[in-house]
């Protein structure tokens, strides 16, 4: 940790509960890439203080989803698991300062209060009965009960800042009561160790989702009881699923290393999650690097970004098109060997995939098509019969015999199946459907001769014989 930097400092700051999905990991980007468009540092840190519902497969996907992602950190992940003695320090020295003081109202006498204060239409809020002022006299402090440390909030005046997403927005110190820090046992609460973390980590801009803007004007009011001053806060709409619901697990969305599977690419993705929350004009596509030269926190979208799969499937494909089939190659192969297919990145690969790349969203797909020259093919009996029709049949073995003695190229192919179609007085479809049938296993294919001269020669002899 370096406080006294002076240079743009963000944090990612997940809790591991649950898998990781497209919505959560928007809040990685938008800090790394302000972060990385600013030389500033970007900082990993986890919020695993729920061990009810944090666990470490959890934090696996997160580190696993950023890897993929390219959202390198700078620092950590911090755990705040690991921080503990230092809250407890924190909390001791605001003790000292009076800006914390130890509260004994049980749970029961907390419900009462809330109740009276329900029945008289108030809003139910700590009353201040163990807050200490000047000249004021505390009850007795009861035996025998654990008391909660509760932070001193300012009366009267307001809490203010510029939020980069939502502009101004002031909240009245009334409506803001005592807030615990400290449980009964010692342990901080949430809040608390948010605001300790972010001064530590000297943290200049905090960018998150807007679930936490109820809790920002409390953080600011304990930065300052802490003698910091408040980072820059944008804080960004939800991410809603297709439904039009908050994007959760619950309601179907997906790990975001699931799509690394599915075969999406990492820039794909985020360029796709760039555009959902931050806009640069109307440019759609665009890489990493336009985009952090682009980034900033002025074009933050103010409504909630809505999922849609067939969209990142749509961007998805742009950036397969664009790619160098040699950066593909090592995912196909990948996918390959999702399939039990054993299969290399070399130069042949490549050509097949500037083949059929174009045709294909994701590098599953690629693969689907590739099998075909790995693995035997299993043509349906419905493509047999239409297309394996008595005429073609013979000039099926024309084609064989000819292609057996040519030269195994491209033009040479294409010479093959012209003379076998003037021979056979047939039309390039009825003898085109039916090889691809027997060769790769499907009607419709790129064109012909450029998908078999990527065959071993033996291979489609050896196809085009099982007539
Ligand atoms: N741990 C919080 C969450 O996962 C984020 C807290 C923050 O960014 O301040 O929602």
């Amino acid at each position: 940790m370096s406080p006294h930097d002076s240079r743009v400092r963000t944090r990612f700051a997940p809790s591991p509960t649950g898998f990781i999905h497209l919505g959560n990991i928007r809040s990685a980007l938008y800090p790394w890439a302000f972060a990385r468009s600013n030389g500033g540092a970007f900082i990993l840190r986890i919020e695993d203080t729920d061990l009810e519902r944090s666990s470490d497969a959890a934090v696996q996907v997160i580190l696993e989803s950023m890897r993929w992602l390219g959202l390198d950190y700078d620092e950590g992940p911090y755990y705040q698991m690991q921080r503990m003695d230092r809250y407890k320090a924190v909390l001791a020295q605001m003790l000292a300062q009076g800006s914390a003081y130890r509260c004994y109202m049980s749970s029961s006498e907390l419900d009462a209060l809330r109740e009276r204060q329900l029945a008289a239409k108030a809003k139910p809020r700590y009353d201040g009965t163990w807050r200490p002022e000047p000249g004021k006299l505390l009850p007795p402090v009861p035996e025998g009960v654990d008391p909660v440390l509760r932070f001193r909030n300012p009366v009267g005046g307001v809490v203010a800042w510029d939020d980069k997403v939502k502009g101004r927005i002031e909240i009245s110190n009334d409506e803001l009561d005592d807030l615990v820090i400290a449980r009964p046992d010692g342990t901080p609460t949430y809040n608390f160790c948010v605001v300790v973390d972010d001064i530590d980590m000297a943290i200049t801009h905090v960018i998150r989702g807007d679930d936490h803007v109820n809790n920002t004007p409390r953080q600011i009011n304990i930065l300052r009881a802490l003698g910091a001053e408040p980072p820059v806060y944008a804080h960004l709409p939800t991410v809603l699923n297709e439904q039009g619901e908050k994007m959760s697990k619950r309601h179907g969305a997906k790990p975001v290393t699931q799509y690394r599977d599915e075969g999406f690419l990492a820039d794909a993705v985020v360029n796709y999650l760039a555009r959902l929350g931050w806009s640069h004009g109307d440019d759609e596509i665009f890489s990493r690097e336009q985009m952090l030269q682009w980034f900033n926190l002025d074009h933050l979208g103010k409504s909630a970004g809505q999922f849609d799969e067939a969209k990142l499937r749509w961007v998805n494909a742009q950036h397969i098109k664009a790619a160098p089939d040699a950066a593909l190659a090592p995912l196909v192969v990948e996918q390959l060997h999702r399939r039990g297919i054993a299969a290399d990145a070399n130069a042949h690969l490549e050509q097949a995939i500037a083949l059929f790349k174009d045709r294909c969203s994701t590098t599953a797909e690629i693969a689907d098509w590739l099998a075909m020259y790995f693995a035997p093919v299993a043509p349906s009996s419905a493509d047999l019969d239409t297309h394996l029709t008595p005429l073609v049949r013979p000039a099926i073995q024309t084609l064989r015999e000819a292609l057996a003695k040519a030269e195994w190229n491209r033009d040479a192919i294409q010479q093959c199946v012209k003379d076998t179609l003037a021979a056979h007085k047939l039309k390039m479809p009825q003898l085109a459907m039916a090889v691809r049938v027997l060769v790769c296993g499907r009607a419709q294919t790129p064109s012909l001769d450029a998908v078999l001269a990527l065959f071993a020669r033996d291979v489609v002899l050896a196809r085009l014989r099982e007539v």
